[in-house]
Order: structure tokens, then C-alpha cells, then sequence
């Protein structure tokens, strides 16, 4: 189908206003957080599953290739339209449907921001609990897609423990639903399976999450340590001693400069690394178990404990993880952010390798991470601009990833395969393995028009 007739189809589907196709639109959608970047032939703004699915079936006749986008902020080219094609951008779909706190859930449109959700059922005492650090900006239908985690994932579970059901819009247009508000299903967990499908096998148009109480009380430490080894030890003792902590995130010496000269935390900047450990709970036993990770983190050999005093505080150490990944832009001008998981145990040894491997190839690499998952994230800083230090970028993270499966670990902790770890895939899986991911990915889409090249790689 030739491009005008395309954006007139889709016209006569969303009316002209929602069809975007000029060179600059285009421009704005060929990128996300990632480091690649492809035009799309033409993006559409649809406004309810009825369009989502005239958009898909045309698509499909067509064998146009098709992608759905949040607010593009994955880290592995997930938005970036490799085959050019049609973008389906979620952010008119952005509206809260219903809260039902009797059965503890929320059923919301994929384009609602995660941040808004969560603000609004905490009006009422209950919580959302997966919080990527960009839920001011990341969409559900995104953090869906990438079965995204966070923080308080350690105690609560990534994404996927959090959604209940879904409504999906498959190649040819079908709608189907999956789950619902009873938490037990009959059938195959096609639930389960779209979640961290990275967008590859349908359109996710409505989600079904679970809500939680707020915890009655929450305390919030920082642990100071002059040696990444002994924070990394800390984590693994708190966790052997059967205390899980809500978060157990850890910044080294490189981030904590950056976020300070951005957000002024007042973080320790002669530290080598502090860790952020958050108890939440009923208010019993809390200072039990408060005394006792202190007393672990003495056996460590930390420089200091502090506690945050108030909310205020607890606001403002928090201020400082989340803005992190921004502030490294104090260091050099772009960023790779490797997203590798390592068993708890292995953390110092993983570690020491990828400050080995910074030194190879001459990079500046910062670490904030969550620590208690064993999930890194080391930042790459370089300049996208210099040819020559992205390509040492790429091998430097190729490096870390492998350290990591050789570490008895994996590729992603949440930020995906996408197109920027295809070829990372062969340390964790067999050609086997990844065999029986393409017939899934045949059976929901065998024209391979639905985010291609993406998550799996091709035949070699
Ligand atoms: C500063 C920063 C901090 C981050 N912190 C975290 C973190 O702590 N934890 C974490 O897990 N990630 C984190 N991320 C990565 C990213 O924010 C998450 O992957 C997030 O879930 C992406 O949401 P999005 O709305 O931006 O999705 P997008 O980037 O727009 O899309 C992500 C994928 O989902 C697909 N998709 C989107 N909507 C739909 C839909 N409705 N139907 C089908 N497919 C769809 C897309 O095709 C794509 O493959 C961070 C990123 C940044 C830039």
C-alpha cells in the first residue's frame, strides 16, 4: 500500500488530527532511551480499542509492520521501528477506568502514566507497587510490555506479579481478554505471556492490576560504606539473616557525584557507595529489624548509618535515585545503560569485572542498582558523537552482560532484550530455546508484522 493511501485509511479511523507524517513527527518517533534510531512511515493516535483494532486489521491485509509506543522511554530500541511502518502511540488511551478497591484492582488504558495511577489510589490508602524509576513519564502498557521492576520490586515482585488481566488486540485485529479480577484462571497463562512480550505479539489496549494496601509505616536508611565490597556483602547478609527489606538499592561513588551536582542530596561524596534500604510493614518489629540490618552493616565494616527523619527526608533520598540516571549527563553527554542480574552472592565479584572492564576500554562507568534483585545497572558515559568510543561502548557492555551470565546470572533484569541485546541472547539461551520463542512469536504473529526484530533474534 502506497504511504498516502496508507494515511488515509488511518484518517478515515481517527480522523486527520491523530495521524501524524510529517518529516519532523517522524524524527521525534524514530527514537527512544535506547541508543538506535528508524523512521516510522506514519504514526496514529487512537483513541479506543475499537480503532486500535481497525489499525491493526489494516496492518495485517497490508503486512505492514506495526508497533505500540508508551512514552518511549525503554532503554533497548523497543520503540524504534527498524522496518519503518506504523506506530500506534498509546497517550490519548490514558484514562483510569475503574478502581475497584473491594476487589483490590485497577483496570486502566495502556497509555496511563504509572505515577498518576499510583497517585490516585493512594488518595485511598492502597498502592501500585512496581516503581521503575521513570514512572513519572512510563506508561502501564510499557511497563507491561517490558515486565518492568524497580525498587520495591525486591519485596513486592516485578510487573508481572501485578497484573491480573488484560485485554489484547492481535494481528488481525481480534480482541481478546485475558485474566480478570478473580485471581484464578483456567487455561494457559496468556496473561503471564504477554507480559515482558516487549510488544511482540499484540497490542495491549486495556490492563487489570492489583492494588495493595499502603504499609502502615516505613523506615528509610543510609548505609555508608568505603568499599564496594562491603556494601555488596551487606546485601546478601540482610538478606540470609530473613529480613527483606522493601528496597535494597546501591549507588557508587561516580553516581552519587553526579546526582549531587543536580539534585543535592547530600549524599557522602568521599564514600565509595551507600546502599538505600527501606523497611515498610506494620510498625511491630520494625525497629527489631531496623537494629539488626544496623548491626549487619557494622559486621560490614560501614562508615555510617544514617536514618531519614522524616518524610521530607526520606522524599529527598529518594529525589537522588530516581534522578539518577539524568544526572550522569553531568558526566558526558549519553549513556548506556547495561541491565544485567546477577545471583546476590556474586555481586562484588561482578562488580570488580566491570570496573575491569570500564578501565579496558577506557569509560567512565557509574553504578545504581537494585542491589537485593542482584540486578546492575552499569552506566556507560561516553559521547554518542564519538564513533569510536560508542563502538567501545557496545563491546563494554557486550563484556558485562556476559560476566553476568557467567555469573550464573542473565541479559535483562527488566529493561528487555529489544533490539540492543539480540545478539546477548546466545549467553543465556540455546538455539533450541530460542527456537520455540519464534514459534510462539509464529503463532500470534506468522507474517512477523507486529514489532519486528525484536526480543528474539533471527534465524541465524
Ligand atoms: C531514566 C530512566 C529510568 C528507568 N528506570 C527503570 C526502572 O527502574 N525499572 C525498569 O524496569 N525500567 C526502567 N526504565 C526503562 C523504561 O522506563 C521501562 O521499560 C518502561 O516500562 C517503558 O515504558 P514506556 O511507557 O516508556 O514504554 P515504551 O518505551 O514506549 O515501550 C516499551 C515497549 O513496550 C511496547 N509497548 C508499549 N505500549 C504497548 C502497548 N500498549 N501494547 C503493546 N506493546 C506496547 C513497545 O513497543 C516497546 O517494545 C527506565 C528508563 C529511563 C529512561
Amino acid at each position: 500500500m502506497d504511504k498516502q493511501k496508507l494515511i488515509a485509511s488511518l484518517n478515515e479511523i481517527v480522523g486527520p488530527d491523530n495521524v501524524l507524517s510529517s518529516e519532523m513527527d517522524l524524527m521525534l518517533y524514530s527514537y527512544d532511551a535506547s541508543l538506535d534510531k528508524a523512521k516510522p512511515d506514519v504514526v496514529v493516535l487512537p483513541d479506543s480499542t475499537e480503532e486500535v483494532s481497525k489499525i491493526m486489521a489494516l496492518a495485517y491485509k497490508e503486512k505492514i509492520p506495526i508497533l505500540g509506543r508508551g512514552s518511549g522511554t525503554n532503554l533497548t530500541g523497543g520503540t524504534v521501528p527498524i522496518k519503518g511502518g506504523i506506530v500506534v502511540h498509546f497517550s490519548r488511551m490514558n484514562r483510569i477506568l475503574e478502581i475497584d478497591y473491594a476487589n483490590r484492582t485497577a483496570t486502566v488504558q495502556p497509555g496511563v502514566i504509572t505515577l498518576d495511577l499510583q497517585t490516585e489510589v493512594l488518595k485511598k490508602g492502597f498502592v501500585y507497587q512496581p516503581d521503575p524509576a521513570s514512572q513519572k513519564v512510563s506508561t502501564i502498557g510499557g511497563n507491561v510490555s517490558e515486565n518492568s521492576g524497580g525498587p520495591h520490586c525486591l519485596k513486592y515482585g516485578v510487573t508481572s506479579n501485578h497484573v491480573q488481566g488484560l485485554e489484547v488486540v492481535l494481528n488481525d485485529g481480534t480482541v481478546i481478554n485475558t485474566g480478570g479480577k478473580a485471581r484464578d484462571n483456567a487455561g494457559y497463562d496468556i496473561t503471564a505471556l504477554v507480559v515482558g512480550s516487549e510488544g511482540t505479539v499484540g497490542l495491549v489496549t486495556k490492563a487489570i492490576l492489583k492494588l495493595e494496601r499502603a504499609p502502615e509505616s516505613v523506615k528509610t536508611l543510609l548505609a555508608i560504606f568505603d568499599a564496594i565490597e562491603d556494601g555488596a556483602n551487606t546485601v546478601s547478609a540482610i538478606v540470609a539473616e530473613g529480613i527483606i527489606p522493601a528496597t535494597l538499592e546501591m549507588m557508587d561513588n561516580t553516581v552519587m557525584r553526579a546526582v549531587e551536582e543536580t539534585i543535592k542530596v547530600g549524599y557522602p561524596l568521599d564514600a565509595a557507595c551507600v546502599l538505600i534500604i527501606e523497611l515498610d510493614g506494620m510498625p511491630e518489629g520494625m525497629d527489631d529489624n531496623a537494629s539488626k540490618i544496623v548491626e549487619i552493616c557494622r559486621q560490614n565494616h560501614v562508615r555510617d548509618v544514617r536514618l531519614a527523619k522524616d518524610e521530607a527526608e526520606r522524599n529527598v533520598l529518594w529525589a537522588g535515585r530516581k534522578g539518577a540516571f539524568g544526572s550522569v549527563g553531568q558526566v558526558r553527554p549519553s549513556y548506556l545503560c547495561c541491565d544485567g542480574t546477577v545471583p546476590r552472592t556474586k555481586l562484588p565479584e561482578v562488580l570488580n569485572q566491570v570496573i575491569e572492564i570500564g578501565k579496558k576500554y577506557n569509560l567512565p562507568i557509574g553504578n545504581v542498582f537494585h542491589a537485593g534483585d542482584g540486578n546492575l545497572h552499569p552506566l556507560i558515559m561516553f559521547d554518542e558523537r564519538d564513533e569510536d568510543e560508542r563502538s567501545r561502548v557496545l563491546k563494554a557492555s557486550t563484556e558485562i552482560l556476559k560476566a553476568c551470565a557467567d555469573a550464573g546470572g542473565t541479559i535483562s533484569g527488566e529493561h528487555g532484550v529489544g533490539m540492543e541485546k539480540l545478539k546477548e541472547t546466545a549467553f543465556i539461551f540455546n538455539e533450541c530455546d530460542l527456537e520455540f520463542e519464534r514459534q510462539i512469536k509464529r503463532a500470534f504473529d506468522p507474517d512477523d508484522i507486529i514489532n519486528p526484530g525484536k526480543m528474539i533474534p533471527a534465524n541465524s
